[in-house]
Formats: structure tokens, sequence, C-alpha cells
């Protein structure tokens, strides 16, 4: 995604920032903690997401044997502005939609 990187100038050792469609990426790996985390902002945040997500998914599955998991961050009262907030497996927010089930507990607040 080179062509996407904000200013041809916002990228540096372990991480960057991509612009594309007034929206904002910022990939940063934390290498020790053997994670990478993507934040968007702007107009279209789910589109840019998705590209970033997918670009990953690619060099993931370029590793047969790489076991990973995607974790998004809760979004209640308590974990919203948290630096350390509660993280759900994915695939498990995926499954639970699936079964139409629109509600699920935070670890942290219980809400
Ligand atoms: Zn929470």
């Amino acid at each position: 995604m080179h062509e996407s990187i904000n200013e041809q100038q916002c990228i540096w050792k372990s991480g960057l920032v991509l612009s594309k469609d007034e929206t904002k990426a910022e990939v940063i790996e934390y290498y020790g903690k053997r994670e990478i985390k993507i934040r968007v902002s702007g107009r279209h945040k789910r589109d840019l997401m998705t590209i970033v997500t997918h670009e990953l998914d690619k060099i993931h599955d370029s590793y047969q044997r790489l076991k990973y998991n995607k974790l998004i961050p809760c979004n209640c009262v308590t974990c919203k502005d948290s630096q350390e907030p509660h993280f759900y497996k994915l695939e498990n927010l995926r499954n639970r939609l699936a079964k139409q089930k629109y509600d699920v507990e935070c670890d942290l607040s219980l809400d």
C-alpha cells in the first residue's frame, strides 16, 4: 500500500500512516508484544480498515503455520478511552452476530 503512505513521509521503522479518501489509518507493530495495532480516523473508517486488514491477511496467509487473533477493543464507557480496554475476538463477535446475539458483556466493566 506504499502509494497510500500519508504525504509519502509518515513511515518509520515500526509503523506508518496511510491516507485514502479523507481517511487515515495508523498501523504500528509492537514487536515485543507480538501485536500490530490499527487505528483509523476520518470519513470512511470502515472502508480503509477493510483494505488494511485485507492486505495484512494476505501477508499472514503467506505463512502457512502462523496463528493469530484479530481483536476488537470494547467500546463500553469504561473501556472507550482506556489505554487497556477489554478486547473481543473478532471471530467470536461474528459468530454472535450470525446467531443474532447483539449484546456482549465486557469482561472489565461487566456492562
Ligand atoms: Zn468494556
